[in-house]
C-alpha cells in the first residue's frame, strides 16, 4: 500500500487545478487518479466560455480571478472576443443589478446600445432585447489544454499523475476516510481524499454516507458553417432565445443551449453524444430568428457532454461527511472559467483555512447559493 498526503480522484480541470495549487502551496505529496486520461471527462467537452456575468458575487469573482489567468498564460488558447450578453424588457433591471454589482468587483463590465452590438456581431436581429452588457476581456479559451497545463505545473512541482488508474471505492476507518482502493485491488492511503469526478461524483461518495446532490445533465452543442465569414465576433449570450454563440478558431461557430428549464438528466457513462433531431430543430428555429443577416448557414457536426448540476448550479467544494473526505464537484456547466480559482479556494481549505460559500451542507440548511438578481426564465445559470 502507498500513503500520500493528498489524493485527488479525477484528472479534470478541477482536480488538476487543485493539485497545481496545492504543490504551490508546498503541499509535493499529491497523487492524481484518473480513471481513463487527464481531461477525458466533462472538460474535453467544454465550450471554454470566459465571462463573469454571474449574480452570486463569489462566481463573478472566480471568474475574474479567471479572466487574468488565461490574459497572463499564453498557450492555453485564450481567445480575448469580449463577451455580450443580451435580455428582454423583463430582465433589465437584473441586468442593470448584476453590472452594477460587478462593476464593485472590479469587474470590467458596461451596459451598452443596439447599435454598438450591431457594429460587433454584424446580422443580428436585435429588436426583442431591451439591454445589453458587454465584458471586453471575456472570450473564450481551450479547456482541455487548460487541464493539460495544470496537470504540467503540478507534475513539475511533484505531484504523481496516474491515467488509467479507476478508484473503485473510498477506505473507511471508523467515521474517517482514510484513502482508496483501486479497481485492481490495490489500496493507497491519504491524509486526504479530494473528490473531483465531475458526474461521477456522487456514486463515488454515497457509500461513504454522502449524499452528494450531483446529477448528470445531458447537453448538446451544434457546429455550424456560417456561410460566410463572420470575424472575430465576442461570445453572445442571448438570454432571449435561451442559446449562446461563439466562433471557433476555424471561423466555423458553436452553438449552444441555455434553456435548462427541463433538465435532460443522462448517465454519464451511457449517453447520445450528438445533437438529435429535435435538438437540432430547436437550434436551428432559434439561431435563424437570431441570425437572418447568415441566411447560408448549415449545421456541420455536432456532440454532447453533461454537465454536473446541483440543486442552485453552484459547486460543492469543501469538507464533505466523514473526516478527510473533501469534494470539489456539481460545476454545473461553469468550471472552465473558475478553474484558476477552484484550484487556489481548494487548496487553503485542504491546508486549514475555512471557506464556507461552497460547503455542501447549504442544501440541507436550506440556504441555496443564488443570485439576488436573477433572470426569468434564465433559471440558475447565471
Ligand atoms: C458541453 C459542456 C460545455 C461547457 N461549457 C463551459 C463553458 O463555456 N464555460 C465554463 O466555464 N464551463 C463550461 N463547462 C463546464 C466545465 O467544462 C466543467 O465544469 C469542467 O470541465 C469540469 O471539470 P471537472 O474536473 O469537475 O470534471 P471532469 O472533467 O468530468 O473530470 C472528472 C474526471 O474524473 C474521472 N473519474 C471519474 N470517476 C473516476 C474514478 N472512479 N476513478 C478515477 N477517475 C475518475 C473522469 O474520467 C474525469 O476525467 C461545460 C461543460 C460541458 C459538458
Amino acid at each position: 500500500m502507498s500513503a500520500h498526503e493528498v489524493v485527488i480522484v479525477g484528472g479534470g480541470l478541477e482536480g488538476m487545478s487543485i493539485a497545481a495549487a496545492l504543490t504551490r502551496r508546498g503541499v509535493r505529496d499529491v497523487l492524481v487518479l484518473e480513471r481513463r486520461t487527464v481531461g477525458s471527462g466533462g472538460t474535453g467537452k467544454s465550450s471554454g466560455i470566459v465571462r463573469c456575468h454571474y449574480g452570486v458575487p463569489i462566481l463573478a469573482a472566480m471568474a475574474w480571478e479567471g479572466v487574468r489567468f488565461f490574459e497572463n498564460t499564453p498557450g492555453l488558447g485564450f481567445r480575448r472576443t469580449g463577451y455580450v450578453v443580451g435580455v428582454g424588457p423583463e430582465n433589465v433591471a437584473a441586468l442593470e443589478g448584476n453590472v452594477t454589482a460587478q462593476r464593485k468587483l472590479g469587474i470590467e463590465v458596461s451596459i451598452i446600445g443596439h447599435d454598438e452590438v450591431l457594429a460587433m456581431w454584424p446580422g443580428l436581429e436585435t429588436k426583442d432585447f431591451a439591454a445589453f452588457a458587454y465584458e471586453p476581456r471575456g472570450g473564450h479559451g481551450d479547456a482541455y489544454r487548460t487541464c493539460q497545463h495544470f496537470a504540467e505545473s503540478a507534475r513539475r512541482s511533484g505531484a504523481r499523475i496516474l491515467q488509467h488508474t479507476p478508484v473503485a471505492a473510498l477506505v473507511t476507518d471508523g467515521d474517517r476516510v482514510t484513502g482508496v482502493r483501486l479497481a485492481d485491488g490495490r489500496r493507497v492511503s491519504a491524509g486526504t481524499v479530494v473528490v473531483a469526478a465531475g458526474a461521477w461524483s456522487t456514486a463515488l461518495v454515497a457509500p461513504a454516507g454522502v449524499d452528494l446532490p450531483v446529477h448528470a445533465v445531458r447537453e448538446p452543442i451544434v457546429i455550424a458553417d456560417p456561410g460566410k465569414p463572420v470575424g472575430e465576433v465576442p461570445v453572445f449570450s442571448d438570454l432571449v432565445s435561451l442559446q449562446y454563440v461563439r466562433t471557433e478558431p476555424d471561423g466555423r461557430l458553436l452553438i449552444g443551449n441555455s434553456d435548462l428549464s427541463t433538465p435532460e438528466p443522462a448517465d454519464p457513462d451511457r449517453y447520445l453524444n450528438r445533437a438529435t433531431d429535435p435538438d437540432l430543430e430547436r437550434a436551428a428555429t432559434r439561431f435563424t430568428t437570431r441570425f437572418p443577416g447568415l441566411p447560408d448557414v448549415s449545421f456541420a457536426t455536432s456532440y454532447a457532454g453533461c454537465y454536473d448540476v446541483t440543486p442552485d448550479f453552484n459547486p460543492i467544494i469543501g469538507p464533505a461527511g466523514p473526516a478527510g473526505l473533501f469534494v470539489a464537484a456539481g460545476f454545473s456547466g461553469h468550471g472552465f472559467k473558475i478553474s484558476p480559482a477552484v484550484g487556489r479556494i481548494a487548496a487553503e481549505m485542504i491546508t486549514g483555512a475555512d471557506l464556507p460559500d461552497f460547503r455542501l451542507t447549504r442544501f440541507a440548511e436550506g440556504r441555496p447559493l443564488t443570485s439576488p438578481h436573477p433572470y426569468a426564465g434564465a433559471g440558475e445559470m447565471r
